[in-house]
C-alpha cells in the first residue's frame, strides 16, 4: 500500500490517498490530492468549469505515461533478471539503462524507451547468448555491459525495421480500404495483402544483428 497526503484535506502527517485504490491527481510539482479536492482547490483559485476539466484531464495524461513509462521499466528488469538469472539488477547497469532512457548516456545522443530496449532484448535474446559462448565474460556484470553495449547499437536497425513496418501496416490498411471502396477482385488483394506482410521479424534478423 502506498498512501500519500491530500494537500487539501489531509492534516500535516496524515496520509489517506492510496494510489493503488483511488482517483487522484498528482501534480507537477509531486502534489497529491483527491480528485474532488483538486476540483475544490481549483474553483477556489476561479478557474471556470471549462478550465478544470482540461486541467484535469491534462495532468491525467501525463500521469498516465509516467505509469506506462514505470510499467516497462519493471517489465525490462525482470526480463532482464529473468534472462541472466540473476536476482537483482547492479547499481551500475542500472544507471547505465536510466541514463540511456533519459537522453544522458554517452553511448547514444537519442533516448531509447525501456519498452524499446526491451523489444530489442527479446530480439536479440538468442544472438546475445550465442555471443556470450564465444566471448570468456569474467562476470555477469561484464557480460551485461557488452549486451547493452550490442543493443544500443542495433537501435537505429531496429527502428528502420519498426518504420518499415508501420508503413506497411499503412499500406495494408489502405488496401483494405481500397477492398471496401472498390470491391476489387477478392484473389488479387489477397495476394497484395500477403506480399506486403511479408516483412516479419525473422525475415530481417539477419540484417538486424551486427
Ligand atoms: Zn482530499
Amino acid at each position: 500500500m502506498s498512501l500519500h497526503r491530500c494537500q487539501l484535506c489531509d492534516p500535516p502527517k496524515h496520509k489517506t490517498i492510496d494510489i493503488l485504490k483511488e482517483d487522484y491527481i498528482k501534480t507537477e510539482k509531486k502534489q497529491y490530492y483527491h480528485i474532488d479536492c483538486y476540483k475544490k482547490y481549483l474553483i477556489k483559485k476561479g478557474k471556470s468549469e471549462e478550465e478544470i476539466i482540461s486541467t484535469i484531464n491534462f495532468i491525467q495524461d501525463i500521469m498516465q505515461c509516467e505509469k506506462k513509462i514505470e510499467q516497462d521499466k519493471d517489465r525490462l528488469f525482470v526480463w532482464m533478471m529473468n534472462y541472466y538469472s540473476v536476482e537483482v539488477i547492479s547499481t551500475f547497469i542500472f544507471k547505465k539503462i536510466s541514463d540511456i532512457v533519459a537522453g544522458r548516456s554517452c553511448l547514444i545522443k537519442k533516448c531509447i524507451s525501456y519498452e524499446e530496449l526491451l523489444d530489442i532484448y527479446k530480439i536479440m535474446g538468442n544472438y546475445l547468448n550465442k555471443n556470450a559462448l564465444k566471448k570468456n565474460f569474467t562476470d555477469i556484470d561484464s557480460r551485461m555491459h557488452y549486451d547493452l553495449a550490442v543493443v544500443i547499437n542495433n537501435y537505429n536497425k531496429y527502428r528502420e525495421y519498426k518504420d518499415k513496418q508501420q508503413d506497411n501496416n499503412i499500406q495494408v490498411k489502405e488496401i483494405e480500404k481500397q477492398i471496401n471502396n472498390q470491391k476489387v477482385s477478392e484473389n488479387v488483394i489477397k495476394n497484395r495483402i500477403s506480399n506486403n506482410q511479408e516483412y516479419n521479424l525473422n525475415d530481417n534478423l539477419n540484417d538486424f544483428l551486427l
